[in-house]
């Protein structure tokens, strides 16, 4: 039979048409068979999905392909991360409704998606901005707040007063408006909904050594951080005249002789009072200035209030600054300056001439006289020069100095936690209504359980400029107080869309429920995830309020475990050509174009096998071409060989075993590969070399081994490469789905080699090889080594001290002379 050249369109369309309207991609509610859930990050629907996308799928569909084949009952689901400010920002600009872009765009990818015949099974599709999703939002929102977790305070959003707008930090450009690029952003202070996530603080930092082994250990340790757990002591300084209270917190309260000023974030309570006008006006700005900037980038800078405050350890004066790198909202919002013993208090006390006052010595060392020191000494050592505890080594004197300020009443041993309660407020439209409402009698009030879910208007004006959006919507603002009766004003702010992805692959489980956000019985039975694949950049933030989420519903009876996801993979990006992928560069590699040229199998298979899934990878054409010609000479063998797999005949033996060993390696080798590292990259390789060997050997096979040879190089490839996979699996005569077939399974006998290479070192180091018979005794194998004519020259006339041998691996002679 001749072969067929690959025309990747012809074969796509074909299959793509078939798949179409397939049931085998759903997951089974009741099946006897073990359950895996795999899953990949939901995607932010911009319009268009880039290589980058397809890398995080290609593994996800690699997978789940696999587990399939292993026997799993396979949950492998895909939605929309609906909400949020781009399709706002559309809207202002082109005078596009956000629903109408965003759903265009879940089209557009969705059509991708398909293309690229990714297994989702789209029954569960979620989409976060339809009101069948969101109220469960609401309802969280809900139980939340009756337990005191969701609740108002004031806090600082950015403000553009030409606007007259709210921004997100996305639209504070280099401290300045994005659609207002020399105005400004400014401070204000606006009441603003919380979760209290804090109260989980202790609970997330602890359970982190469960997902040990299963994370990435930089994962861990960038939620440690964010967590920030730390050990110290509040304290309270007295402004000197009035008595009134300065809380501080410090982890070294052994260093508080050496406190030689305190300093007042520019937004503290304290300070308008302490302030002049003018001094306020040069806090507000600190504060505007510090807008969406890095705090890393932040020049220090401070000025003197004119008061003082005093130490509560020994009575002494010290002044009261302003600095703008303490924040209200780490901590007390006032920090106890110790200069020598911090290096942030170092450089600002030496910039405005304070004095500093070494505290703390070496433990076996003296203390740094001033003249000398050129920075803080920031460790642990011995106390000097402080009264009563001078002497004590530091954590024997925090000790002390935490009893002595319990005693004195003055402060007490507290732990800090660096993660803030969760700021959910935006005033934006596209995003979940908060569910409540203001009223002038009764206060703030729940909307009832009942009136769920409070619907986002869609008649509305998009100008940018108000509050938000909603407040010009009189229908849905003006309401009548669910408790009174009275008229009332609807809550007018929407949820951060971080609310919506805490939760959504639990909705996955259950998507059509009307009742409730999922029946917890079918959380118990696809929990937890086993295997989540997404992007680093959500280390923080979104894996770190799901967990949250988990543990809130858990506490609220919805399901049983604290954690949502036992294993959690983080892709590496993809870069074209050498450069960062950007939308400003123009080298965005869309998945389209890519399926256009080269079709979906080719940038599937280029993207596993360019490297390790966890490290960066370039796209690169003549790669991709490489990659291409190899799927056609795949192709090609498999059509020329049909007929003589069918009708068999015979072969020479040798040829046979050659490529039976390699074929049944290889399937080891790919087993190996997704049961551990996914590896993806090596064994796309092994199976090239197969082909390799296939070609080489193809005139002397037998139609039986053409035939396993065959059958099994489409199983492995059908992961991979699935349309590809499909088409050879009818041409051999199969009606089903490969990814429904079984796995093959590797013959360790076949695999065998028959030759082991036995390394030959000479006092350690590596002198030649040999090669024998795999389980050839020690014996035997030294005297090998030992006749082997590179060695016997090098031994010539030398004593022979020591032979080690390892059977099938090595033979180490150690020699004198
Ligand atoms: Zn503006
Ligand atoms: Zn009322």
């Amino acid at each position: 039979m001749p072969e067929k050249p690959y025309d990747h369109n012809q074969i796509e369309l074909k299959w793509h048409a078939r798949w179409q309207d397939a049931t085998f991609y759903k997951a089974e509610e009741n099946s006897t068979r073990p359950k895996y859930y795999v899953l990949e990050m939901l995607p932010y629907p911009s319009g268009t999905l880039h290589i980058g996308h397809i890398r995080v799928y290609s593994i996800g569909d690699a997978l789940a392909r696999y587990k399939w084949m292993r026997g799993f009952n396979v949950l492998h689901p895909m939605g929309w991360d609906a909400f949020g400010l781009p399709a706002e920002n559309a809207a202002i600009v082109n005078q596009r409704h956000p629903r109408d872009w965003t759903l265009q765009n879940i089209a557009a990818m969705k059509k991708t998606h398909r293309r690229f015949g990714f297994s989702y099974d789209w029954d569960r599709e979620v989409s976060t901005c339809e009101p069948e999703y969101y109220r469960w939002n609401q309802w969280f929102f809900l139980k939340m707040f009756e337990r005191g977790m969701a609740y108002r305070k004031e806090a600082l959003v950015n403000w553009c007063p030409k606007c007259c707008t709210v921004l997100a930090n996305e639209q504070v450009v280099n401290g300045c408006c994005w659609r207002h690029e020399d105005t400004p952003v400014e401070q204000r202070a606006l009441e603003q909904w919380f979760l209290r996530i804090t109260q989980y603080a202790d609970e997330l930092l602890r359970d982190i050594a469960r997902l040990e082994g299963g994370w990435p250990e930089r994962v861990l340790t960038m939620q440690r951080n964010w967590i920030g757990r730390s050990e110290g002591t509040e304290a309270d300084f007295r402004l000197a005249g009035t008595g009134d209270p300065i809380r501080v917190f410090t982890t070294r309260v052994d260093t508080i002789f050496g406190a030689t000023c305190v300093i007042l974030a520019p937004e503290h309570p304290l300070a308008a009072r302490l302030l002049d006008g003018e001094g306020q006006a040069r806090a507000k700005a600190m504060v505007d200035a510090r807008a969406a900037k890095d705090p890393g980038d932040i020049v220090k800078e401070g000025f003197y209030t004119g008061h003082c405050a005093i130490n509560p350890y020994n009575g002494e004066n010290v002044p009261v600054w302003i600095g703008n790198f303490v924040v209200m909202t780490y901590g007390t919002g006032a920090i106890m300056a110790v200069p020598a013993h911090d290096e942030r208090d170092f450089e600002f006390c030496t910039k405005y001439g304070i004095p500093i006052r070494p505290v703390i010595r070496p433990a076996d060392g003296k203390l740094t006289p001033l003249e000398e020191m050129r920075t803080a000494f920031t460790e642990d050592g011995v106390v000097e020069n402080s009264g009563e505890w001078s002497g004590l080594p530091s954590a024997e004197a925090r000790r002390r100095m935490n009893a002595k300020a319990e005693s004195e009443g003055f402060g007490r041993a507290a732990v800090t936690f660096r993660i803030k309660d969760w700021g959910i407020s935006r005033q934006r439209y596209w995003g979940t209504p908060i569910p409540v409402i203001h009223c002038p009698a009764c206060g703030v009030v729940p909307v009832p359980e009942s009136d769920l879910p409070v619907v986002l208007p869609l008649n509305v004006q998009f100008t940018g400029k108000g509050r938000s959006p909603l407040e010009e919507v009189p229908e849905f603002v003006n309401v009548n107080c669910p408790m009174c009766g009275g008229a009332a004003r609807r809550e007018t702010d929407t949820m951060d869309t971080f609310v919506d992805s805490s939760w959504y692959f639990y909705r996955y489980c259950d998507p059509h429920n009307s009742r409730m956000p999922f029946d917890p019985a079918s959380i118990a039975y696809w929990f937890e995830i086993d295997q989540y694949i997404g992007g680093v950049e959500h280390a923080i933030l979104h894996l770190i309020y799901s967990r949250f989420f988990t543990k809130m519903m858990r506490d609220i009876g919805l399901v049983r475990d604290s954690e949502p996801v036992r294993r959690l993979f983080t892709q590496g990006m993809v870069i074209a050509e050498g450069a960062k992928m950007s939308k400003s560069k123009g080298n965005v590699v869309g998945a389209d174009s890519l399926a256009d040229r080269y079709g979906a199998d080719t940038a599937r298979l280029f993207i596993l096998f360019a490297g390790p899934p966890e490290k960066e990878v370039d796209w690169r054409d003549e790669r991709a071409e490489g990659i291409y010609r190899f799927l056609g000479r795949v192709y090609r063998f498999a059509t020329r060989n049909l007929e003589r797999a069918r009708a068999g005949g015979p072969g020479e033996p040798a040829a046979d075993r050659r490529v039976l060993r390699k074929l049944h390696q290889t399937i080891r080798k790919i087993t190996e590969d997704f049961e551990s590292r996914w590896h993806f990259n090596t064994s796309i390789s092994g199976i090239m070399e197969l082909v390799n060997d296939l070609y080489a050997e193809e005139p002397r096979l037998s139609g039986d081994t053409v035939a396993e040879a065959l059958v099994k190089l489409t199983l492995l490839l059908g992961p991979f490469a699935p349309y590809l996979a499909q088409e050879i699996w009818e041409e051999l005569g199969h009606a089903t789905p490969v990814f429904r077939e079984r796995w093959p399974a590797f013959d360790a006998e076949l695999a065998k080699e028959d030759l082991a290479e036995i390394v030959v070192q000479v006092n350690g180091k590596l002198r030649s090889h040999i090669h024998a018979a795999f389980g050839t005794s020690g014996d035997e194998t030294k005297s090998r080594a030992l006749e082997d004519p590179k060695i016997r020259s090098l031994i010539a006339g030398k004593q022979i001290v020591k032979v080690i041998v390892v059977p099938d691996k090595l033979v180490n002679i150690v020699v004198k002379g």
